[in-house]
């Protein structure tokens, strides 16, 4: 008999791209999840089901073990920390890169400076390691305001194309790391439920390779 196997999994255009590597693992929504207001779905398989959750929120239900896996960017890993996980798979999806951006064709000042984020942690780390002091200013959103109305001297953001930057009158500056979406399972759970886990793995890892 398997046991139940819950899976976090985050709304919007990720979820398109994760719903068919589980379908390479023969787990399937039965409902359409971007329609429906439920955070509860229940797949194909009968033992297994889904979250939806906010992709912040993914790892904490992880760590806890109130889902046994999950699907959750490298940048929301990297800020809240990954204890209590296993991240046994890059999924090559939703890649972009982490950077600091200043306003276009200013250098930034020297001596300590502000630094406009979502990604606290990651800023905090960043620059500490580059020997250089900052007040980090916490923002939710529109991070790219931030240096045009003086609020920041940099931000630490997100860049896919960089046409956002561009947008808003500002340029990338440093890279702090590659981003994309991982696998990630609790680490009771890889012990508890380790076959069903496995074979997911291995499924969602074959889909991977033939998408490459
Ligand atoms: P771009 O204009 O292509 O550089 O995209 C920049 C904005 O799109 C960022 O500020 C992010 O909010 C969002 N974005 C792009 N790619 C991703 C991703 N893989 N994950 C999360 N947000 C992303």
């Amino acid at each position: 008999m398997s046991q139940t196997l819950t899976i976090a999994l985050t709304k919007g255009r990720i979820l398109d791209e994760t719903l068919p590597l589980l379908a390479a693992a023969d787990i399937r929504p039965l409902e359409d999840m971007e329609k429906s207001r439920k955070l509860v779905f229940e797949t194909t398989q009968p033992n297994v089901r889904f979250l939806l959750l906010r992709g912040a929120d993914v790892p904490t239900y992880v760590q806890f073990g109130a889902a046994d896996m999950g699907i959750s960017g490298k940048d929301t890993l990297m800020e809240n920390g990954a204890d209590g996980l296993y991240e046994p798979l890059d999924l090559n999806i939703a890649r972009c890169k982490l950077m600091t951006a200043g306003v276009k064709g200013q250098t930034t000042p020297p001596g300590r400076i502000r630094v406009a984020t979502k990604y606290v942690n990651i800023a905090k780390q960043y620059y500490a390691a580059q020997g250089r002091q900052i007040d980090v200013i916490k923002l939710y959103g529109a991070m790219e305001l931030a240096p045009i109305m003086n609020l920041a001297d940099e931000i630490v953001d997100i860049v896919d194309t960089g046409n956002t930057l561009r947008a808003n009158g500002l340029e990338p500056r440093e890279f702090i790391a590659d981003i994309s979406s991982r696998l990630i399972v609790n680490k009771a759970s890889m012990k508890m439920k380790h076959v069903q886990i496995q074979a997911i793995i291995d499924c969602v890892a074959g889909a991977i390779q033939s998408a490459e």
